[in-house]
Formats: C-alpha cells, structure tokens, sequence
C-alpha cells in the first residue's frame, strides 16, 4: 500500500470516483461525509493525507484544517481542498489558512496523483527524521521543534531578464524575503553559499524542459537539495503540473505568475523547510551525542568498541598492523580526595585534551572509563607506537595542570599499556570482534604491568608479528 488517504465529501458519488480512482492506485482509502467525528476517525485510521471537499455539509476544508490543528499529532497531515469552481478569493483563502492546495472539478486525474505523490514523498521524508527526532529527545538530545520562519533568501529563475524583473517587482510588496532573479543559463553563481532558501521556476515559457530539468538539477545537488522549489505552469496544462511535481517541485502555481498566490505557497514551503532542517540539525546533534562523552567530548566507550573491531577487520584486510593503548591516570583517586570532584572532572578534560592534541588524523581516542582512555594508532609498528606512548606519557607529567580555583598547579601522571596488533598468524580467534577484545585484555595486562612497576611509565605487550 502506499498509504492512507482520507476522503471528506457529502456527496457519496464524489467519494465512490475518488476511491475507484485511488484504490486503482494503491492507496487504502478511509472515507467520511463530514466533519462529524473528524479527529476520533484521524486517529484512529492514521491517514497520511486528506482529500476534502472545500465545503462540507457541516463545515468546510479550512474547518477541517483547524480541527486537526488543536492536536500536535495531526497537525502536519496534508489537505487537499476539492472546490467545485475556480473562486481566487476561496483559493487564496484556503492557502492561508494552510491548506496544502486547491484542485478544482472536474478533477484531472494526472494533477492529483502527481499531488499526492508529492506531499506524501515530502510527509514521508519528515517522518523519518520526526522518529528519529522522538528517538534523540527521549535520551536527551534534541530540543523539540517550534514554530519559528525565519526571513529567506527567495532565488526567481525564468527565461528572460525581462520576466525575472517583472516578477521581482510584482512580489517586492507582497513578501517580506530577500529576493533575487536570474535566468536559467546563469544560475552558477547560485551554488556559492550561501544558497538560497526557495527556487522558484518558471516553466511559462514556449519550451518547459529546460525548466523541468533545472528542477530535478536543484533536487540532485547536494547544495540545494533541501530547498523548497515552486513551479510556475501556464493555465491549462495539467500534464506539465504533474511533470513538475514528479521532477521534485514542492508546489506549482498552476495558472500562471501571482504575486499573492506564490507569497503564501512561499510562506508554506518555508515553513515546511525550517521544520525539516530543525529536525535534520537536532537529529544531527543526537547522533553527535549518542557517541560522545559529555564532559571531555572524546568518543565514548559504545562508539568506541565497534569502531575498534571496524579497525581491527581494515587491518585484517590490509594487512597492517596498529596499535591499542590504555591510559589510566595514577593515583586519580587521591586527586578527588584532595582537591575534590571538580577538580578531578578539569584534570580529565585537560587529560583528554592534551593526549586528543598528540594524535594523527585517523587515529582514535575515546573515554572508556571514568579515567581510562583507549587510543588507537593506525598503520604503526611496535617502535612507533611505543615511543608515542611515551610521548603522551610526557605530555601529562612535564606540565603541572592548571585548574581553575586553585592556586598551585598539580603534577599529573598517567601510565599506559601498549599492544600491536597481530598481521597474520598470530594464534587467537580470527573473528573481529574477538580479536578486538582480545587486545583490549592484553593492553589492560600492559598497563597492569606499568602500574606494578612504578606507574607515570609505558609497558608493552610484545607480540610475535
Ligand atoms: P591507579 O594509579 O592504580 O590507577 O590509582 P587510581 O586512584 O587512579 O585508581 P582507582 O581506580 O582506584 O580510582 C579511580 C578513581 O577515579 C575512582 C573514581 O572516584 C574516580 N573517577 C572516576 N570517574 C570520575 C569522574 O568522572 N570524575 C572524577 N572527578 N573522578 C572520577
Ligand atoms: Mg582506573
Ligand atoms: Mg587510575
């Protein structure tokens, strides 16, 4: 199925044609005459979109809109209004109220599937990042999106400088944007940032196609993919409309440039975009925070143990060989007694700071522990790997840390326990993550033996690569 589609029409005909019409297209299609248990019905059938007609027996498509406002669940469902004449004012008024798009009857059955395919391909995108959003608020991450527009950058694209100048002034009164025109054959500039916020196209002209793929050229780049793009069809051509929508437009004007109609589909692809680039950001953030350690910003030991065998199966397949280390700081727990939590919490993150700032890009250092760090050295051999180690051993014990609130700096020092990883051969379980365990117990036995030995020191598993 390809979704569900909710049909709201008092005249049972006007429901039986669009469900013959879209069941034929594979949606499984819920129906209703009216208003009457409006949300009970939503909820409990889910529908992905709503196909109403503008006026109902006991309301009218702006009544359904704002019914299903009062719910946070089902405020961002798409409405489509059915009206059965072409009346501007109504159009324009049902826009407003933020109704999705107006078709008019008789309908044209390539412009609405093309519609529906489009907004369902817009709400499908943005639910996948709303789970994933709910996911990362549940632990924490993310704050939950509000209801802020921001001014945009509007791009107009046409044919000819002459239509782009005649738009621009048109709008320049009716929004609020900043606006810039270009024409087709000069839109590289446009893909400096930064880029704008909408595109809209002009497929008015005698020749479309160079409108149409310019459409599907926004919606490749990676720069411009995330745009809202408007296209602006000349009355009468359903089959361009439907082109438009399937090449990747979010909304077409279909009767030709309106200042007034373009400014509050503007107004709601723009919304539509900040929504999604909220989600997109905070989910972003989530993820950036599932896998690090909040308080030194290293990688965390659920990042790291994966990574680790990811590294050790590269290795396998290369065969060359790299370095594990533990660190652990001597006598941390004297520090705590003696100068107290925060300031044992400011030595870990100059700790980390300072053997982060040591390492090669490629490299690994993550907190494992609440004072044991794991480091791991690509592409390295017993020699290179033990004298880095002591060199991370000397950026700890030659600086006393400067902490905050105390007068005296206080000497640090840390040991580690060093293993290379086997090339080939070497007799231990040939599974990955096995062999990534397996060094982690052997670095720990390493820095076992430092610590016995005196602590502030390297040790070294020694290895018969
Ligand atoms: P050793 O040289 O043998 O490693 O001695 P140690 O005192 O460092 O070792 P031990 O494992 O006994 O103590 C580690 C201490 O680290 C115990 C714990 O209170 C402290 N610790 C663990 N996590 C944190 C943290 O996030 N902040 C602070 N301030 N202390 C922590
Ligand atoms: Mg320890
Ligand atoms: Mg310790």
């Amino acid at each position: 199925m390809q979704g569900t589609i909710l049909i709201l029409d008092g005249v049972s005909t006007n429901r039986i044609m669009l469900k013959v019409q879209l069941s034929a297209a594979y949606y499984h299609v819920v129906q209703s005459d009216g208003m009457d248990g409006l949300l009970a019905l939503v909820r409990r059938t889910e529908p992905d979109l709503i196909l109403t007609a503008m006026s109902l027996p006991d309301g009218t498509a702006v009544d359904v809109r704002r019914s299903l406002q009062q719910d946070e669940n089902l405020r961002n469902i798409p409405i489509i209004a059915i009206a059965s004449q072409n009346d501007k004012g109504a159009r324009l008024g049902a826009l407003k109220a933020g109704i999705d798009d107006v078709l008019i009857q008789p309908l044209d059955d390539l412009i609405l599937q093309a519609r529906i395919r489009s907004l369902l391909r817009a709400r499908s995108s943005n639910e996948e990042f709303h789970l994933r959003e709910e996911t990362s608020t549940a632990l924490g991450f993310a704050e939950p999106v509000s209801g802020f527009t921001p001014a945009a950058r509007v791009a107009l694209l046409t044919h000819d400088a002459a239509t782009g100048a005649l738009w621009r002034a048109r709008l320049k009164n009716t929004v609020r944007h900043q606006l810039t025109s270009h024409q087709m054959a000069d839109i590289h500039a446009l893909m400096s940032d930064p880029v704008p916020d909408a595109f809209v196209v002009d497929l008015t002209g005698t020749s479309p196609d160079r409108g149409l793929r310019l459409l599907a050229d926004l919606r490749a780049r990676s720069k411009t993919r995330n745009a809202a793009i408007i296209a602006v069809v000349p009355s009468s051509t359903p089959a361009l409309v439907a082109d438009a929508l399937d090449r990747g437009a979010h909304d077409v004007l279909q009767s030709g440039f309106c200042a007034e109609e373009l400014s509050l589909r503007l107004t709601a692809q723009l919304h539509r975009k900040a929504r999604s680039d909220r989600l997109r950001d905070s989910v972003r953030d989530g993820l950036k925070a599932a896998v690090r350690d909040p308080m030194t910003g290293l990688y965390n030991r659920r990042y790291a143990l994966p990574q680790l065998s990811a590294i050790s199966r590269d290795a396998a397949q290369s065969g060359k060989s790299f370095a594990v280390m533990l660190a652990d700081l001597d006598f941390f727990k004297q520090i705590n007694d003696e100068f107290g939590h925060p300031i044992g919490d400011a030595v870990l993150t100059e700790t980390a700071k300072r053997l982060a700032a040591q390492l090669q890009p490629g490299d690994m250092i993550a907190r494992i522990g609440g004072e044991e760090f794991l480091i791991v050295l690509q592409d390295t051999d017993q020699q290179t790997a033990t004298q880095a180690a002591r060199e991370l051993c000397r950026e700890i014990n030659s600086r006393p840390f400067q902490c905050p609130g105390l007068a005296c700096p206080i000497d640090v020092t840390i040991s580690i326990g060093v293993v290379i990883s086997p090339t080939t051969g070497y007799g231990i379980d040939p599974s990955v993550d096995q062999n990534a365990a397996t060094l982690i117990g052997q670095a720990d036995r390493a820095l076992y033996n430092a610590k016995g030995s005196g602590r502030n020191k390297v040790s070294l598993v020694r290895t018969a690569a």
